[in-house]
């Protein structure tokens, strides 16, 4: 497991929306502790969640158990965010490990987003940020520069998102057959 903790619990969260469990809650309710279920994995709100006024609450990494302090102190309790008591949870870890000890809740459940390539439309990269190379018009596949298209210049790509699109369609304007050739940049 990486030291970069605020990362995971990050990484955590956003598992938390893609299961679709959007249980919210307070930062100010939260209270940094190790996995009660598994122990292998620190809860922990990284600086930006802090700031939030609500959070989706977070999952654990390694056995998936969602944080909530009521299960917590009522280990037998099945109210709450987790459909199973802490207890029956852990006996639920521990089965599964058993099953497979390299068993991980992340990876386990880990569903890939395809999208189409930002600059063309005309290709698909399999994940995000899979630094991929769109045969069409050579864009490399990194999220951060999507998210932010007037910054990143120089980085996975020579140009920023929007300028990237700009000359690609300059490009294909000039030439309607253009596509990207793996040894020259137009
Ligand atoms: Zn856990
Ligand atoms: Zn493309």
């Amino acid at each position: 497991m990486s030291g970069e903790r605020g990362y995971i619990a990050a990484e955590s969260a956003d598992l938390n929306i893609l299961l679709g469990k959007e249980k919210k809650m307070k930062p100010e309710d939260f209270v940094p502790m190790l996995c009660p279920a598994c122990g292998d994995f620190f809860f922990e709100l990284d600086e930006f969640e802090q700031a939030e006024s609500d959070i989706p609450a977070p999952q654990c990494h390694s056995c998936g158990w969602i944080y909530d302090l009521n299960q917590f102190k009522k280990p037998y309790s099945v109210e709450g965010e987790n459909e199973l008591s802490l207890l029956e949870y852990k006996k639920w870890y521990a089965r599964k490990k058993k099953e497979n000890p390299d068993y991980d809740y992340w990876t386990d459940n880990y569903v890939a987003t395809p999208h189409m390539c930002p600059v063309c439309g005309l290709y698909e990269f399999e994940d995000e940020s899979t630094f991929d190379i769109c045969p069409e018009c050579g864009w490399e596949d990194d999220d951060l520069m999507e998210q932010e298209p007037d910054k990143w210049a120089g980085c996975a790509n020579d140009l920023c998102l929007d300028d990237y699109r700009k000359r690609y369609r300059k490009l294909k304007s000039e030439n309607p057959k253009y596509t990207f050739e793996k040894n020259g940049l137009p």
